[in-house]
């Protein structure tokens, strides 16, 4: 019986280890698809509902195989997040973005560009060295760089999270607070972080008008938001209904179906440049 489990035992490597050899193991998988260029940014473009105009966009990774598959980030994210591929994941495509869009954002100022990071990019500051060597040097200016954390994930460490904050708005970034109603944070969240842009989460955004208790956490976000002089964008706007109510209540960023889905990159810059003068 012991041979034969150390048999099994040895079988079981063999086919772990080849497994690792064709490459089944899904983080040398991702390490080999950034490689090839096949994780790439799409763009939602992000609408001041009052004058209709474009102020900017959030990038949305996809992953293109080479078949053409086009693969959403909701089932990889979490694997890259955990595994820490996210980190060089994340500037490849802040590189790609700052290539893609710096001629147009060049010559339009107030145009801003979206970057998702997660919990661990608040937890060391590397992050800010490397925003800032990677827009330094590109026609994406500093100033045009909105980062978002989400409320979802824990913060593990408030206080180095608040001072990565501060030291990356001290070159000019802005930061938001994403899926805000959702997470974690609670208030607490908004209050500590010092950050300049509340994204009211699609699901407070659905039930406008319809749900009451929705509505008032809706009405109280941008109260709040306006109390701590913070922007506000409402996210997964899908009916003119809902630009109507956002309308009234004076929020002027909004981000949705309505306006948009994410686009790839030459249909955002033709988007831009066809309505936005530069
Ligand atoms: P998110 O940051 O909340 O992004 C908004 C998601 O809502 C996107 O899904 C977008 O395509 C979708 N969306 C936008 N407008 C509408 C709408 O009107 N209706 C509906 N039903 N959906 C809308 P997507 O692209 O699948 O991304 C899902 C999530 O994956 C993102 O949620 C974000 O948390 C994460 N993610 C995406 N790209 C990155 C990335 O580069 N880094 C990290 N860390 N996370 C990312
Ligand atoms: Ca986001
Ligand atoms: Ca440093
Ligand atoms: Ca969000």
């Amino acid at each position: 019986i012991a041979i034969a489990g150390a048999f099994g035992l040895l079988i079981a490597w063999l086919i772990v280890l080849n497994a690792r050899r064709r490459g089944d193991d899904p983080i040398a998988g991702m390490q080999r698809a950034l490689d090839r260029g096949e994780f790439i940014p799409y763009y939602q473009p992000i609408v001041d509902i009052d004058t209709g105009r474009i102020c900017g966009c959030e990038v949305l990774v996809r992953w293109r195989k080479a078949d053409g598959q086009m693969i959403p980030p909701g089932s990889f994210i979490g694997e890259a997040e955990r595994s820490g591929f996210i980190f060089p994941l994340t500037l490849s495509l802040m590189r790609q973005a700052a290539a893609e869009l710096g001629p147009s954002y060049a010559t339009r100022p107030s145009l801003k560009c979206g970057f998702n990071l997660c919990a661990a990019h608040f937890q060391d500051d590397k992050i800010v060295d490397d925003v800032q060597e990677i827009f330094q040097r590109s026609q994406m200016h500093l100033s045009q760089v909105l980062l978002e954390v989400t409320e979802r994930d824990a913060l593990p460490d408030m206080d180095t999270a608040r001072n990565i904050i501060a030291s990356l708005q001290a070159m000019g970034v802005r930061v938001a607070l994403d899926d805000v109603g959702t997470g974690h944070g609670g208030m607490s969240y908004l209050l500590k972080l010092g950050v300049d842009v509340m994204k009211i989460d699609k699901l407070f955004i659905d039930a406008l008008g319809a749900e009451r208790q929705s509505t008032a956490i809706v009405d109280s976000l941008i109260d709040l938001a306006a109390h701590l002089n913070m922007d506000v964008v409402a996210e997964g706007v899908e009916t003119f209904a809902q630009v109507e109510a956002l309308r009234r209540r004076g929020v002027r960023q909004a981000q949705g179906y309505v306006f948009s889905p994410p686009l790839p990159g030459s249909s955002f810059v033709q988007l831009v440049e066809a309505m936005e003068p530069a």
